[in-house]
């Protein structure tokens, strides 16, 4: 794992191509885009994990999902469709340590998501 970089664009420490911001997420472009469209929808109050949000307040997954629909419409993927991903720990391939959601769309994704 790298350092939590998603705190440090949170607390304005590291830039960011920010597309959505509320009280309880952001949304950013990826710096290394694996698709056309490649945002990353960010918890602004950290959580380590999928369980850690779980833990800490559940009620936050329904509200990312519908951030996650706002973003993903806005970026005009809503006709078409996309794909979400959250990497988790060593096997998921997860980096950076800081719960977030993957947005990928902008062209027919591969039909594998396990290579
Ligand atoms: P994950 O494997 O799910 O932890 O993915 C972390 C993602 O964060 C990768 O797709 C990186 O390209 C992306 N990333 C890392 N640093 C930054 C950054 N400073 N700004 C935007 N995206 C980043």
């Amino acid at each position: 794992m790298i350092t939590d970089v998603f705190c440090k664009i949170i607390k304005g420490e590291l830039k960011a191509d920010k597309v959505y911001e509320d009280d309880e997420f952001i949304a950013i472009k990826d710096i290394n885009p694996q698709a056309p469209v490649h945002l990353l929808i960010i918890p602004v109050k950290h959580f380590d994990d999928i369980h850690d949000m779980i833990e800490k307040d559940q009620s936050l997954f329904g509200k990312a999902m519908a951030v996650a629909d706002k973003v993903a419409h806005d970026a005009g993927l809503s006709e078409k469709g996309y794909r979400l991903i959250i990497n988790e720990g060593e096997h998921g391939g997860k980096l950076v340590p800081h719960l977030h959601m993957h947005i990928l769309g902008g062209k027919r994704l591969g039909p594998k998501i396990v290579k």
